[in-house]
């Protein structure tokens, strides 16, 4: 099973990890106010628009739009909201948008990937982060697999700090910026692990213009049986 962004987010949210945060929309009629609350909630003086469908690639597709001064996010509500967004995810039909998300803007100074899944092959949770952000990961694997930084966590022994650390240094931060990582990568891996999560990816994962860690899109799938 998986879940829209927003409410991944929400997870995310519930374990302190720092989120682009917003609010859903699913009539246009919304649209008007929701952006104003968005910039006002948030301080935010730009907006992202995002369709909210089970899918990656949205931003390729024309179902994101990061609106300077909000002041084309109403029309990009009306353009995204009822579209069919057709994604390399999404096969050729593509999926209709019965949902967006009026979130908050950052300027990102990095992005990083970084995700979590089962690795049925040896048992454990592989955790994987690379510097190259905002890209496919699948991508990144295929032409630079040395920028996926990977360690696989013992069901026995659990997520260990030099892991944890390998990870972070993975991410070349320094300082503040290298603390507020370990902060999250922390807080994924119990996320993950609480909520019987399959796949837990944050691509991308940015450190701001004021450097700040924040997650700026989050995927989540589910064993069916972990409902
Ligand atoms: P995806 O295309 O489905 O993976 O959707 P994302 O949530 O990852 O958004 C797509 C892209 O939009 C991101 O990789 C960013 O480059 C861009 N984007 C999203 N939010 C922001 C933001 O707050 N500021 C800026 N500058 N870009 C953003
Ligand atoms: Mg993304």
């Amino acid at each position: 099973m998986k879940i829209h962004e927003y409410q991944a987010k929400l997870l995310l949210k519930e374990y302190d990890i720092p989120i682009q945060d917003g609010y859903v929309i699913e009539n246009i009629g919304a649209a008007e106010e929701t952006i104003l609350k968005v910039k006002n909630k948030f301080k935010s003086k730009d907006v992202v628009v995002k369709a909210q469908i089970h899918a990656g690639g949205r931003g390729k597709g024309g179902g994101v739009k990061f609106c300077p001064n909000g002041d084309d996010a109403l029309q990009s509500c009306q353009n995204i909201l009822g579209m069919n967004l057709i994604t390399h995810q999404t096969g050729p039909g593509g999926q209709l948008v019965q949902k967006v998300y009026i979130t908050q803007a950052f300027d990102m100074a990095k992005e990083f990937y970084v995700g979590i899944t089962m690795d049925r092959t040896t048992g454990k949770d592989v955790f994987m982060v690379s510097t190259e952000g905002g890209m496919e990961i699948e991508e990144v694997a295929k032409e630079t697999p040395e920028k996926i930084i990977k360690v696989w966590i013992d069901p026995l022994e659990g997520f260990r700090s030099f892991q944890l650390a390998k990870l972070a240094r993975g991410l070349n931060l320094e300082g503040s910026q290298y603390k507020q990582a370990v902060k999250i990568l922390k807080k994924m891996y119990v996320c993950f692990k609480e909520k019987d999560i399959s796949l837990l990816e944050i691509n991308p994962l940015v450190e701001t213009d004021n450097g700040e860690i924040i997650a700026i899109d989050a995927k989540m799938n589910f064993d069916s049986n972990a409902l």
